[in-house]
């Protein structure tokens, strides 16, 4: 209870960062400020322009001079690159798959994962890395044949010849369920916000007071996009007393006889009913499934799972199982309904995914479970058009929430009492209805309001928040940046390309007119610009002590952006150039951090940082320690991704705390230890972006898309976000690019629509009582407007008591994003061969599962079976394992692209997640030569359904497209007609393609194809997909791009999917 207590009050003031320290009146100084005072430094220096540079090469007159390189090893300058060479005869253990004892007539599966470069995670050179195959190691190609066209999706049942003991008839499908008998219509709210209230009754309590109607259309949930500033709105009233009611039975009504406690029935939703129920069994049927008609049970079966056979002789390859019926998600998530039918009244899942939408009633069975049990949660998603989440403002009644358990009003709340109380779902307590939020009930005990209440009708609103919800003004959007202007970065064209896209973007940054901005430079010394706005241009002094940062002219490097835009512009237009020549080589990058954490540390923001080199100087200087081949596949590998100073991760927290969200671009050819420097994006919310070898003419249009879109997308500042879940289940991990403050409150300095969140649940009573749980996700935010809000997202979930229902009500993209979350963690601590061995024991484990609940009905034989919902778990399984995060060893991805993958991928939303796993390829070219244009393609689905992954899809006379959501790789045919090649690459249609950039020719054809790669582009515009071309042949380039990427092929040492089906399928077996 006193715990209890504490949290809420914790999380009503949940913008306030630490409660727990409330002698902290705001923000904390700077501990690294220092008082503004005569050190010198060069405070007047020049105005920026042609002089600068010459003015920056000066010596400073300031204390010391850090001395050349000694202090950081040599590890920049030539050295660096012999990390790339690759010794003969390194180990390559952990490469191997996992053993397959038992089984001696198995084929050895040593080797080598792959000896192909391994493919980078996004974008990368034209030139594959000069990493050759290990000696002796062939390549095996899969045969390339024609695309036999038949393909085919996985039809449920996989065996035509299947042995079944019993007659299977054609059992009701999912379809058959039942809606609740009582669902409150679905309000038209997109028209009825604008109503007047409708005239008060006169039994109002509240009589004549006015009603606090929402808002009164709908909002964009991110008004910083508007210019007008909105204010917040309210006069809070005072908060609610958080002293609990001595007893809450005081206020029940007199409980109908038949109604569950928990549901008042006269409230507007009746409770949902038990799962059994809806899905037309009794539900005794479900709760003891031996009692029960055996072919009842059956006929549940068949709807439960799908099998095929599988040779019955164990280690025989050829088992007869055609790879064609294999499942496969060639139309891209298979999300299913199951929940929405039953909870229409649900958040939409594009905010929140259960792994399994049946909670466990109790530990016994949650223990029987072994995937992930838990939840994945992308609480900004983009809406479609016509879907915003509605905007309500309680204004003086103050947002109602249940006073027990802090659960915000919902739909699945009752009303009783004559409209005077209502009942928490989630604890049952009634609740007193405020005055102000009064409204008679109608004849079936809907509040008579209910059109009017979209936090009564829609499982995601978001309430504009009252001061109590504030410990300060809302922050305004704050934008600063950190950039490498060393030498390397100069050559690789990156600056110009950064301060271009910058400059385009100032229109359209988030919180006009509040915006603040300001930029820092840095080589081997700190630049800092004045912007302040009565100056024509900026001036720039530079720092070179760097062991004791400090910051000149505190009140003029951060400006408001509206103010200073002259200035702003002539820097962005300027300093490329400054730096032209710079040969400057070192990076003093841990000293650059500390002086933008000094000027950002009293309001927040954004830090953007464009690093090309190793930090080299100065505090946090980092080492060459990626090339120690001796360490792979030892215990000591996993060190090597996880950061090697501290100082990253104390830097990372005092970034949190100071609500400033950092991500991380990263560019270089060489090692950079993004393994470190990626930790300030973990920590703080953040994101990295790596474009290994970045060469502006090659990435330009990557880094421009993807950078406008991190500076222009909708934002939520200075945000803290809590999941809760109903009595007796409990979120205990907590998985992603965040920090946790306190046991349950996620720290998100900003957060925006390509961040998603996973969480696992746990049962903290033996038993379940309830038959739904309730989840509500809040997410406590200053908008760029500068209005602070809460946005909520609710949904129930049935409590079943048996496993069957677990899996039938399984989420394969849920399940598979938080395996692959908690696999990237494992690689952490572990070396890569175990985490993929984590990831195969726990698919071995349910699918073992599974087939003990069905075995001594069906007499199952050699066949596999597995849940219809979890048909493709074991493909994504194994695209998981050969993902850049988890593959091979230390030849098949370099540490950088490990870790930029790992980060990136710990935040993906479910979909993202989905597409980068098993993406998508398709064939083409007789597409392009259709006269109709894409848009119209409708009926013509065919065409966006993918093919298999494996080579045996490729036909040397056809064009493939392949989309992992990252980049595309165009795939010619050798036998491809020479015009149609022509037609797409104009005069360049023989050269290298390494060397010919895909350009629009005059041609239909070639307006097909680039119409067509936009329209992939813009299906999901968080990443810019790069076109690469590959011609069939041409090595390394074929393999590098894409034969590495068809993880269907037993490539390498790696397990092709038919290999992984049937080593699964004997794990399942042995101990069966
Ligand atoms: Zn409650």
């Amino acid at each position: 209870m006193i715990h209890l207590r504490r949290e809420e009050r914790f999380f009503e003031k949940m913008g306030t960062e630490y409660p727990s320290s409330p002698a902290i009146p705001s923000r904390p100084a700077s501990p690294f400020s220092v008082p503004q005072s005569s050190t010198p430094f060069k405070s007047s220096g020049p105005v920026v322009g042609p002089e600068a540079s010459a003015f920056r090469h000066a010596p400073p007159s300031s204390t010391q001079i850090t001395p050349p390189s000694s202090s950081s090893g040599s590890m920049v300058g030539t050295e660096a690159s012999a990390f790339r060479t690759i010794p003969s005869g390194m180990p390559n253990g952990a490469a191997r798959p996992p053993p397959t004892s038992g089984f001696p007539n198995m084929p050895p599966a040593a080797g080598p994962y792959q000896p192909f470069p391994a493919p980078q995670f996004s974008s990368i050179a034209q030139v594959p890395p000069p990493r050759t195959s290990l000696a002796g190691q062939p390549v095996l190609w899969p045969p390339v044949r024609p695309v036999s066209g038949s393909f085919s999706t996985s039809p449920v049942s996989l065996n035509p010849t299947q042995p079944t003991p019993v007659q299977m008839g054609s059992p009701p499908q999912s379809g058959s369920m039942v809606q609740p008998d009582i669902v409150a219509p679905r309000s038209p709210i997109d028209s009825q916000f604008s109503a007047a209230r409708a005239t008060m009754q006169q039994s109002s309590p509240t009589a004549g007071s006015v009603y606090p109607v929402a808002r009164p259309s709908f909002q964009s949930s991110f008004p910083g996009y508007i210019s007008q500033q909105t204010t917040a709105g309210a006069q809070a009233q005072p908060r609610q007393s958080l002293a609990f009611p001595p007893q809450p039975g005081g206020y029940v009504p007199p409980m109908p006889a038949a109604s569950s406690p928990y549901f008042a029935q006269q409230g507007c939703y009746a409770a949902p009913p038990s799962v059994a129920s809806q899905l037309g069994h009794p539900r005794e049927q479900i709760r003891h499934p031996g009692s029960t008609h055996p072919m009842a049970v059956m006929q549940g079966l068949v709807e439960d799972f799908s099998s095929f056979s599988i040779g019955s002789v164990p280690g025989s390859f050829d088992s007869g199982l055609d790879s064609k019926v294999l499942p496969r998600p060639l139309e891209g998530d298979l999300e299913r309904n199951t929940l929405s039918e039953m909870f229409p009244l649900n958040c939409s899942s594009r905010y929140l995914r259960l792994t399994t939408s049946g909670i466990p009633n109790s530990q016994s069975l949650a223990s029987r479970w072994h995937l992930p049990l838990g939840a994945v949660v992308c609480p900004l998603a983009e809406a479609p058009n016509g879907e915003e989440v509605p905007v309500v403002n309680f204004a003086q009644t103050g947002i109602i929430r249940c006073k027990r358990c802090r659960t915000y009003v919902n739909p699945y709340v009752t009303f009783t009492d004559s409209g005077r109380k209502w009942r928490c779902n989630s604890c049952a307590l009634l609740n007193d209805v405020p005055g102000e939020y009064f409204a008679h009930l109608d004849a079936r005990g809907r509040r008579i309001d209910l059109d009017q209440r979209p936090e009564l009708t829609k499982g995601s609103v978001e309430f504009i928040a009252p001061t109590d919800y504030m410990v300060r003004p809302p922050m305004p959007p704050l934008y600063f940046f950190l950039i490498d202007v060393s030498v390397s970065a100069v050559r690789s064209g990156m600056l110009e390309v950064v301060a271009q896209t910058i400059k385009s973007c100032l229109d359209n940054l988030p919180g006009f007119p509040r915006t603040q901005i300001g930029f820092i430079t840095y080589d081997s010394t700190l630049h800092f610009y004045n912007m302040k706005s009565s100056l024509n241009q900026p001036q720039m002094m530079v720092m070179s002590d760097l062991d004791d940062v400090f910051i000149p002219l505190p009140d003029d490097l951060l400006v408001n952006l509206s103010e200073s835009r002259t200035v702003v512009d002539a820097f962005l237009d300027s300093f490329p150039s400054m730096f032209q020549e710079n040969t400057n080589v070192e990076s003093a990058f841990g000293p650059a951090l500390r002086a933008a954490f000094m000027v950002m540390s009293q309001l927040g923001g954004k830090l953007l940082i464009f690093q090309h080199s190793l930090p080299s100087l100065g505090v946090g200087r980092l080492r060459l320690r990626g090339d120690d081949i001796r360490v792979y596949g030892t215990d000591k590998e996993h060190i090597l991704r996880i950061p090697e100073d501290p100082f990253y991760k104390q830097m990372a927290a005092d970034f949190t705390k100071n609500q400033v969200a950092v991500n991380l671009y990263g560019f270089s050819d060489k090692y950079t230890d993004l393994a470190t420097l990626g930790t300030l994006a973990k920590y703080t919310g953040g994101q990295v972006y790596y474009y290994p070898s970045f060469q502006a003419a090659v990435h330009k249009d990557k880094l421009c898309h993807e950078l406008a879109r991190d500076l222009t997308r909708e934002t939520a500042w200075e945000s803290v976000m809590r999941i809760r879940c109903g009595k007796g289940v409990r979120f205990t991990t907590y998985h992603g690019n965040f920090m946790l403050r306190s046991t349950d409150l996620i720290a998100l300095p900003a957060v925006d629509c390509d961040k998603a969140y996973a969480m696992q649940l746990s049962l903290e009573e033996t038993l379940l009582t309830s038959q739904t749980v309730y989840f509500q996700v809040a997410l406590l935010y200053t908008s760029s407007s500068g209005e602070r809000r809460i946005r909520v997202h609710t949904a129930a979930a049935p409590v079943v008591a048996d496993l069957g229902e677990m899996y039938r009500m399984a989420d394969t993209g849920a399940i598979i994003s938080l395996f692959t979350r908690l696999a990237i963690e494992k690689t952490l601590t572990s070396k890569l061969e175990e985490a993929r061995n984590s990831v195969q024991l726990r698919i071995v484990k349910a699918l073992r599962e599974y087939r003990n609940l069905h075995a001594v009905q069906h007499r199952l034989g050699g066949r596999m079976i597995y849940p219809e919902s979890l048909k493709c778990l074991p493909l994504y399984g194994l695209a998981l394992c050969k993902s850049i995060a988890l593959r091979g060893g230390y030849a098949d991805a370099q540490p950088d692209e490990r870790c930029a993958a790992g980060y990136t991928m710990m935040a993906l939303p479910v979909k993202k997640m989905l597409k980068l796993l098993y993406p998508q390829l398709i064939r083409i070219d007789e597409y392009l030569l259709k006269k109709t244009s894409l848009a119209e393609d409708s009926k013509d689905k065919d065409i966006w359904k993918g093919l298999p992954l494996a080579a045996g899809s490729l036909d040397p006379q056809g064009l493939y497209l392949y989309d992992d959501g990252f980049r595309f790789v165009l795939w010619f045919g050798s036998m491809l007609s020479p015009d149609r090649v022509k037609n797409l690459l104009g005069e360049n249609f023989a050269a290298d393609y390494s060397k010919v950039s895909l350009r629009e020719q005059d041609n239909e054809i070639s307006r097909n194809l680039m119409g067509l790669l936009n329209k992939y582009r813009e299906s999901d515009s968080s990443y810019y997909q790069l076109s690469y071309l590959v011609r069939q042949g041409e090595k390394p380039r074929e393999g590098y791009f894409l034969l590495t990427n068809l993880i269907e092929d037993p490539v390498g040492g790696a397990n092709g999917y038919l290999d992984w089906i049937m080593q699964l399928h004997r794990q399942v077996q042995q101990n069966a």
